[in-house]
């Protein structure tokens, strides 16, 4: 474990680290919810985030600034918890000692092997291994990170709030999570960044930085649609999304195959039509056939 060199001895207390520490990871997720604008092709909030994101960036101390970009440039993320005494991104074991000495937040750590920063999480919902994705052979596309049994047919709730809770309360009852409550809170911290509903009535939800496991999706719709933000249009395909820290870059590449996918009509009706979870399965494993592989 190596210390941040720009820490200064004199303002080294835990509530100034914190701060930094916090305006890290804020600043990465905007960064996140930038990409994800750009991916989802929805130009009216770029400038205002762009806007966030500098006003952060100017505010961390320059060797912090510089040591971020570099690590963002690298591959996406520089700031990391740490899950189970191990560096979330790249697995590096951390002594026991080092992972109360994070906790502590007396300084900015770098993990001793990736350099990313390092910050402690109290609680992190997780990713269950017990329930597995359907075990055909060879799995492909979709399958990889859904199941029927995570397909919202007819979404009940008429709120942001109340589809994101139904999102996460299937994924937990299904098994695939635990929390949901915490889940729902995370999507809903997500939201108040920026919101991820975009044209043709698509949202994408989603928490990033769960524990283990894979990514998982889970797919409602509302026939009358919800408002994510202050978007013109009601969302009402809800693709909601619990992403390990892991696969935060492959987040990106399956939001843009959906984004992509549902941009057109005729695959936006046929999921429409799907009545039930088992019909609306088959109907997103098709329409998503080419864009994710
Ligand atoms: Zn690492």
């Amino acid at each position: 474990m190596t210390e941040s060199d720009s820490t200064d001895s004199s303002t080294g207390t835990r509530g100034k680290m914190q701060r930094w520490i916090n305006q890290l990871i804020q600043l990465q997720d905007l960064i996140f919810a930038r990409d994800q604008q750009q991916v989802s092709a929805a130009g009216a909030r770029l400038s205002s985030l762009e806007t966030s994101i500098q006003t952060l960036e100017k505010e961390l101390p320059i060797e912090v600034q510089t040591h971020f970009v570099r690590l963002h440039n690298k591959g996406g993320l520089a700031i990391v918890p740490i899950a189970n005494g191990v560096c979330s991104a790249c697995g590096m074991a951390i002594p026991v000692s080092q992972v109360h000495a994070v906790h502590a937040a007396d300084k900015l750590y770098h993990c001793p092997s990736c350099a990313r920063f390092l910050f402690y999480q109290g609680t992190a919902p997780r990713r269950l291994s017990k329930q597995r994705l359907r075990s055909e052979p060879a799995q492909v596309g979709l399958a990889r990170f859904s199941s029927p049994q995570l397909m919202i047919p007819h979404l009940a709730g008429a709120e942001m709030e109340e589809v994101i809770a139904e999102l996460s309360g299937r994924m937990e009852s299904e098994g695939f999570v635990d929390n949901a409550a915490l889940l729902t809170e995370e999507a809903l911290k997500r939201e108040a960044i920026t919101s991820t509903g975009v044209d043709q009535g698509l949202a994408f939800p989603h928490v990033r930085g769960v524990e283990g496991g894979g990514l998982t999706l889970a797919l409602g719709v509302s026939r009358k649609g919800v408002r994510f933000g202050d978007n013109k249009t009601l969302s009402r395909l809800i693709f909601f999304m619990v992403i390990p820290t892991a696969a935060s870059a492959f987040y990106l590449r399956l939001l843009s195959g959906l984004t992509k996918s549902f941009r057109e009509e005729e695959s936006r009706d046929a999921l429409f039509k799907a009545e039930t979870p088992e019909d609306l399965w088959k109907a997103l494993i098709k329409t998503t056939r080419a864009t994710i592989s």
